[in-house]
């Protein structure tokens, strides 16, 4: 998972995009970067590892300044964590630094088009990163093989399979797409002023979610279709020059459940009502089995809040903030390490002092995935006096790796994928242990039918293993 961010056609459309990257830090805290097409018309990057306020600095806007930019904030999923993999991606084309580009995601083919790039296109490439894969592929349409930006992309994205929401700078246009699928979201907006009856491109702006756009003055319009491709230029209206052909969609739950932040929309769902609905139906399943004045609902904080909240709210039992979070430490799951993740529990959180003697404690978190720091989290709310300690999870047992961006690729490391529910409870030291299903989404969710449930049931929409024997470009130009 990452966040990407694009502002077209404004003065300083980099500090925007700064603010709206830092607005979605929680997408990725690895590393992050900016680019910007300068009053020469060259388009310059700079990226770094390190957070959005650490590394856009204020010299750093002033030198990356211009009316076109797009910016990046990197979760490491497949390629390593290195400064080489940070958006960004900035490519040179024959006639000078004119083009860069970010997404969010992951090419499920990214082997068999890297490979093809290389052997038959003679292409040298110096990270590992989707965006890289991306922009040379777009190059090898337009720039080598002299097709027109506009058939072009079309034409390359179509040789790309799995989850991208990505943005194009090329020359003087901004490209903005999504894969037909639409895995991954992105979201339109314009500043609020420029808001014209027919939108024009000058104003407009991008992200992965729509919490920053406040921020920056700017009114969230609409989400960029699956699928389609946007074009913007100067004094011209935003455009779809292109949709790819209609397929069903997989939005990823684990948007709604984890990663969005509550204030944003994400697939057209408020996503703190969803987390509160998710609350209310693991309190459904609890309905006489847990009463007792000396029970409360705590969250493991901050994703899981308005899960536990709908949890009480539900059950009529009180809701507290046993577990304190230090909110410097990042999130946990996001870190690229076990070990990282573990001392980040540790630091990251702590159980309120004399809160918890005497109770019995529903300990709600949004997921588990290799249940390592659920287990730490539940032998600390015991250590601090909790009599007991029910563990209730706001998403069905993840027993599948993702191939659309997110890091869980190892199904050893996946608790779920190991052990029988039971026997996860025991591992945790919980006095019971309940997950969501995949038909309580039905319920929560008004197109369910339209979302990705792989991770918790194994149905890819797509898979590496479709690719391997099947290089897939087509030399048709
Ligand atoms: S496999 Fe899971 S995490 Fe990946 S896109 Fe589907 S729902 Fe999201």
């Amino acid at each position: 998972m990452c966040g990407i961010a694009g502002v077209y056609g404004v003065q300083n459309a980099e500090r925007l995009v700064a603010e709206i990257l830092f607005a979605t830090q929680h997408r990725g805290q690895e590393s992050c970067g900016i680019a910007t097409r300068n009053a020469r018309g060259n388009v310059i990057a700079h990226k770094a590892m390190g957070l959005v306020k650490n590394v856009l600095t204020e010299d750093i806007l002033s030198y990356y300044s211009g009316e076109i930019s797009i910016g990046h904030v990197r979760y490491p999923t497949s390629a390593s964590s290195n400064i080489d993999n940070a958006q960004p991606f900035a490519i040179d084309l024959a006639e000078g630094p004119h083009m860069a580009v970010c997404t969010n995601g992951s090419i499920v083919n990214y082997e068999q088009l890297r490979s093809y790039l290389e052997k038959e296109a003679g292409f040298t490439f110096l990270s590992d990163n989707d965006s890289e894969l991306m922009g040379r592929l777009i190059a090898y349409y337009h720039v080598v093989n002299h097709i027109p930006i506009e058939e072009a992309l079309p034409k390359a994205l179509g040789q790309i399979h799995g989850a991208y929401a990505a943005l194009l700078i090329l020359r003087d246009k901004m490209f903005a797409f999504r894969d037909p699928y639409g895995i991954r979201p992105m979201v339109m907006g314009h500043l609020v002023g420029n808001v014209r009856e027919e939108q024009l491109s000058d104003g407009t702006v991008f992200a992965s979610e729509g919490c920053g756009f406040g921020i920056i003055g700017a009114r969230e319009i609409r989400k960029v279709a699956p699928g389609e491709i946007l074009c913007l230029q100067k004094g011209e209206p935003v455009r779809t020059i292109a949709k790819a052909p209609k397929t069903p969609l997989r939005h990823c739950v684990f948007e709604l459940i984890y990663f969005s932040r509550p204030d944003s929309m994400t697939f057209d769902e408020r996503v703190w009502d969803v987390r509160r609905e998710i609350g209310a139906a693991l309190a459904k399943k609890d309905r006489d089995e847990l009463v007792g004045d000396d029970l409360v609902v705590i969250p493991v904080p901050d994703s899981s809040n308005f899960v536990a909240q709908g949890y009480a709210e539900a059950s009529g039992l009180p809701f507290g903030m046993g577990l304190l979070r230090n909110h410097y430490v990042g999130r946990t799951f996001i870190n690229p390490t076990q070990r990282s993740r573990d001392e980040g529990v540790r630091q990251k959180f702590n159980p309120l002092p004399d809160y918890f003697p005497g109770k019995r404690v529903i300990l709600v978190d949004d997921s588990i995935v290799r249940g390592t720091s659920l287990r730490k989290l539940v032998r600390m709310i015991k250590g601090a006096g909790a009599k007991e300690v029910h563990v209730r999870v706001g998403s069905p047992p993840v027993v599948s790796p993702c191939y659309y961006g997110i890091d869980t690729p190892v199904p050893e490391e996946l608790i779920a994928n190991i052990l029988p529910v039971p026997k996860i409870a025991k591992y945790m030291d919980a006095d019971s242990l309940k997950y969501m299903d995949i038909e309580d989404f039905h319920e929560i969710l008004s197109n369910h039918q339209d979302y990705c449930f792989a991770c918790f049931n194994g149905d890819y929409v797509i898979k590496p293993a479709d690719f391997e024997s099947n290089p897939t470009i087509s030399t048709d130009f």
